[in-house]
């Protein structure tokens, strides 16, 4: 992707959700909300993420808690069998990484609950460090500027994985990442995505195929 792209993302008038996770870096919180937001839409999580954070500011108040008191917020997101994994992701940090989450994708991903995307939104918010990073967001938008014309379970395939590695090669991870993500909420959604009005159009192959 080019420089004048990046810009179409990350510039003034570039779409743009805020949401209260985004003003904080904190790895722990940037784990507690990725928890969250699996399955489940950003602004049903914002009021819930607020209120668990209040009663659990810490990896070591989380490592703590009881299951059914984490139950309350995770069921009212509809993740009825999520609490444990909340919490036993809390201990392992205690008890193998001395209560801070790891900084490399090989490490992050040992924790329970924590797969290829948790670690690399870590990895870009918390440490602009990541080699990629891959939802099902992200993968469609790769799918479809670069006319890949995959199918079917398309995040693992490795030529979505090499294209990311290509767009995550800039300066400031967190950021692109944020655009990234409300672009393709925003924009190239998933059904409808808003071609004619879409600044990438004269480079997207999908549009430029249709
Ligand atoms: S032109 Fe359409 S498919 Fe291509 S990036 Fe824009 S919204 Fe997505």
């Amino acid at each position: 992707m080019e420089l004048s792209h990046y810009r179409i993302f990350i510039g003034k008038d570039a779409p743009k959700r805020t949401f209260i996770w985004r003003s904080n870096s904190s790895p722990f919180k940037i784990m507690v909300a990725e928890f969250m937001l699996q399955r489940t839409k950003a602004e049903q999580v914002e009021p819930v993420y607020k209120k668990f954070l209040q009663q659990y500011p810490d990896i070591l108040s989380l490592s703590k808690a009881r299951i059914n008191s984490v139950a309350k917020y995770t069921s009212s997101l509809g993740l009825h069998k999520r609490a444990p994994v909340f919490i036993a992701a809390s201990k392992y940090v205690i008890k193998h990484c001395k209560g801070n989450i790891p900084k490399t994708r090989e490490e992050l991903l040992k924790i329970p609950g924590v797969g290829d995307y948790v670690a690399g939104a870590i990895m870009a918010v918390c440490y602009n460090n990541a080699d990629y990073v891959i939802d099902s967001n992200i993968a469609r938008f790769i799918n479809r500027f670069y006319g890949l014309k995959l199918s079917g379970e398309i995040r693992r395939k490795k030529i979505i994985i090499e294209r990311s590695k290509d767009l995550f090669r800039t300066k400031n991870q967190q950021k692109f990442l944020f655009a990234l993500l409300d672009f393709t909420a925003l924009i190239c959604k998933p059904i409808h995505p808003g071609c004619p009005n879409c600044p990438l159009k004269n480079n997207c192959g999908f549009y430029l195929s249709s």
